[in-house]
C-alpha cells in the first residue's frame, strides 16, 4: 500500500534540496572546489546568493532565471535537476514506501543523474559519486541484511573486474585508452546497488544505447563519447526493469 500523501510530499521536498546540492556537486567537483565553502554565488558577478533566492525551483522561477544583481542568466539545469530529484525521491517513497529499499533506489538514481550530467558536461566522473556511492551502497546493503550485503559486495567486485577487463582489452586492441578509470569505479558502485546481474544488464543496455544514439553523432562531429551517460541510463534500466527482463531472458533460454 502506498504511504500517505504527506510522506510523499516530504520525500519530494527532501529530494528538491538534494537536487540543489547535486547542482553544486556537478559545478564544483570537476573544478576541484570545496562543496561547503564558500556558499553559492553568481558565477558572473560573484555576489553571494541569498537563502530566499536559493530555495529549490521557487528561487529560480521567482528570479525568472536571472541573477538578482547582474541579470546574468542562471541555467535552466538548476530547477530541472531540483524537480527531477524531487520526482525521484517522491516516486521512490510512493513505490517502495519508507523502506531501506526505497532509500537505496532514490540514492542510486540520484547518483546516476549526477554522474550522467557531470560526464556529459565535463567528461569526468567524480570519485565522490563512484567511491562515495560505493560506500553508501555497501552500507545500505549492510542495514538490509547479510544476503543483501553479500549481493552488493559480489556486484561491486563483478562491476569493477568486468570494466577493468574491458578497459585492458580495449587498450590492447585500439592502442589507446578506450575507457576512463571513472567508468570502472562507476560500475563497482552500480554493482553494489543492483548486483552482478544488474551490472551485466547495465553494460549491455548502455552499450546498445551508446551505439544507436551516439555513434552516428560522434562520426559526424568527432565528439568524445561520454560513456558514463549511457552506463547511467543502462543502470537505471537495471534498477527499474531488471526483474522482468531477467525473467523474460530465463524463460527465453528454457524455451516455451
Ligand atoms: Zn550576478
Amino acid at each position: 500500500m502506498p504511504p500517505d500523501a504527506p510522506v510523499i510530499v516530504v520525500a519530494a521536498l527532501l529530494g528538491s534540496v538534494l537536487g540543489s546540492f547535486l547542482n553544486v556537486c556537478i559545478y564544483r567537483l570537476p573544478r576541484n572546489l570545496s562543496l561547503v565553502r564558500p556558499g553559492s554565488a553568481c558565477p558572473s558577478c560573484e555576489t553571494p546568493i541569498a537563502w530566499y533566492d536559493n530555495v529549490p525551483v521557487v528561487g529560480w522561477l521567482f528570479l525568472r532565471g536571472r541573477c538578482r544583481r547582474c541579470q546574468a542568466p542562471i541555467s535552466v539545469q538548476y530547477p530541472l535537476m531540483e524537480m527531477a530529484i524531487a520526482a525521484i525521491w517522491g516516486g521512490a517513497a510512493w513505490w517502495y514506501g519508507v523502506t531501506w529499499e526505497g532509500a537505496a533506489a532514490a540514492v542510486f538514481l540520484t547518483l546516476l543523474l549526477g554522474i550522467g550530467v557531470t560526464d556529459a558536461k565535463h567528461y569526468i566522473i567524480p570519485d565522490e559519486f563512484t567511491w562515495g556511492g560505493l560506500g553508501i551502497g555497501l552500507v545500505l546493503g549492510l542495514v538490509r541484511g547479510m544476503p543483501e550485503l553479500l549481493q552488493a559486495l559480489l556486484g561491486a567486485a563483478v562491476g569493477f573486474a568486468l570494466l577493468y577487463g574491458i578497459a585492458w582489452a580495449g587498450e590492447r586492441v585500439f592502442r589507446k585508452e578506450a575507457m576512463g578509470g571513472g567508468d570502472i569505479k562507476m560500475m563497482a558502485m552500480v554493482g553494489a546497488f543492483v548486483g552482478w546481474k544488474g551490472v551485466l544488464l547495465s553494460i549491455f543496455a548502455g552499450s546498445l544505447l551508446g551505439t544507436i544514439i551516439f555513434v552516428p553523432i560522434s562520426l559526424k562531429t568527432k565528439a568524445l563519447v561520454p560513456f558514463g551517460v549511457f552506463l547511467a541510463v543502462g543502470a537505471a534500466v537495471s534498477l527499474l526493469a531488471g526483474q522482468p527482463i531477467y525473467e523474460w531472458y530465463t524463460g527465453y533460454l528454457h524455451g516455451p
